[in-house]
């Protein structure tokens, strides 16, 4: 079968590989999969091995003219979609300070890729590209300003593909300009982030310096108070790559609740499970935190989305983030809400002030576009 020009993106983490060979233009999916345990027994050896794997296994890549990879963290310079080449992959590569667990399986991700498919551009897509232009209100943390500058640290905020992604495709369904919306996306996966998006752009975002910010997630802590890090350094003697791998793997909902997936979770709940239920509550009360902030500093909220694994799949998660809120303009529609519709739609009442859409992201497509912008 033959197809139009096609982009193959790639997201490359530390033992898996994601590839997805799509259609820019008409946005058509033709291929996609994940080649997994990169390095264990029975996996393949290494991501070269893994990327002709997933090679392998396409059986049709059209008139392939790019390759996309998503690479999390651009740091405070990068945030164009950027032809790679070798000055780009040293850039990249020093930015891995900043997120350890993320660049370095990208690079290697791009470092592959050029040596199977040497005579494509690559291009780069940033995970924070769409905050860049944070307000600096949001983009700073509150601390020491010669610190903080010499050590870039400041709030970047990630899963930017997606926000920008199904915040356009918001504006779409309602048919309205972007331009005239104040939205709130809540993409809730197994890493969890919202945002505050008024007019297209970026007002705030719940991720910071590195992905870990926020809401509680699947394995990842958000926010706590950095007097806990300092406290668990100093006191119980837990080591700088202890407390971040507790943090990052052992935290969240899977840390109270000893699961990460909201289905098994919610059975555990209504079995009585007390520390599902902990873990539950704990996610909700942060979520709707987060929804009450972005409500304030929005002003006036048009929309709100929710996006992701549980964000698309979750009617129970959807309705207890945003139940007896009619006072701010809140009222899902419990019929639309628990229905079996699985594409963009509405689950507000006809009466809500403000809109509540599930909107289904599609990162590779995004990330195929930006690729196909940057190449003409
Ligand atoms: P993502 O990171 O966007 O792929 O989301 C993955 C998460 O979505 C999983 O860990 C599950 O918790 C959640 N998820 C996926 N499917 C469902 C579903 N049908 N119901 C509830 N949660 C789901």
């Amino acid at each position: 079968m033959s197809a139009d020009r096609t982009v193959l993106v790639l997201n490359c983490g530390s033992s898996s590989l994601k590839y997805a060979v799509v259609e820019p233009d008409s946005g058509r999916q033709i291929a996609d999969g994940v080649v997994e345990r990169i390095g264990d027994a029975g996996g393949p050896p290494d991501h070269e091995a893994a990327l002709r794997a997933a090679f392998d296994q396409i059986a049709d890549y059209g008139d392939l003219v790019a390759v996309g990879h998503r690479v999390v963290h651009g740091g405070p310079d990068l945030y164009q979609p950027t032809v790679v080449d070798d000055a780009l992959i040293a850039r990249v590569r020093e930015l891995s300070a900043l997120a350890p667990l993320h660049n370095p399986p990208a690079l290697l991700g791009i470092e592959v890729a050029r040596k199977v498919l040497p005579d494509l551009p690559h291009v780069a897509v940033f995970d924070t590209a769409f905050f860049h232009d944070l307000p600096a209100a949001a983009a700073h943390y509150a601390i020491d300003r010669d610190v903080a500058e010499r050590w870039h640290v400041r709030r970047y905020g990630f899963h930017g593909t997606s926000h920008q992604y199904v915040s356009e495709q918001a504006a779409e369904f309602l048919e309205a300009p972007l331009e005239s919306l104040n939205q709130i996306v809540l993409h809730l996966g197994n890493g969890a982030s919202a945002s505050a998006i008024a007019g297209g752009r970026p007002l705030d975002t719940s991720m910071g310096l590195t992905p870990m910010e926020g809401l509680v997630m699947g394995t990842r802590s958000g926010d706590v108070d950095p007097g806990v890090l300092v406290y668990l350094w100093r006191e119980a003697g837990m080591s700088v790559d202890e407390i971040e791998t507790m943090l990052n793997k052992r935290s969240g909902v899977r840390g109270l609740g000893g699961e990460t997936d909201f289905r098994e979770l919610h059975a555990r709940v209504d079995a009585g499970d007390a520390d599902a239920k902990l873990a539950y509550d704990v996610y909700l009360h942060r979520l709707r935190k987060y929804v009450g902030a972005y409500l304030a500093l929005l002003g006036r909220t048009d929309v709100i989305t929710f996006t992701a694994g549980v964000g698309e799949n979750d009617a129970i998660v959807r309705r207890d983030a945003l139940s007896g809120l009619l006072t701010l303009g809140i009222e899902l529609d419990d019929d639309r809400n628990d229905g079996p519709e699985r594409g963009p739609r509405r689950i507000s009442s006809d009466s809500s002030p403000i809109t509540v859409l599930v909107i289904p992201t599609d990162e590779e497509l995004a990330i195929a576009r930006a690729c196909a912008s940057v190449i003409g």
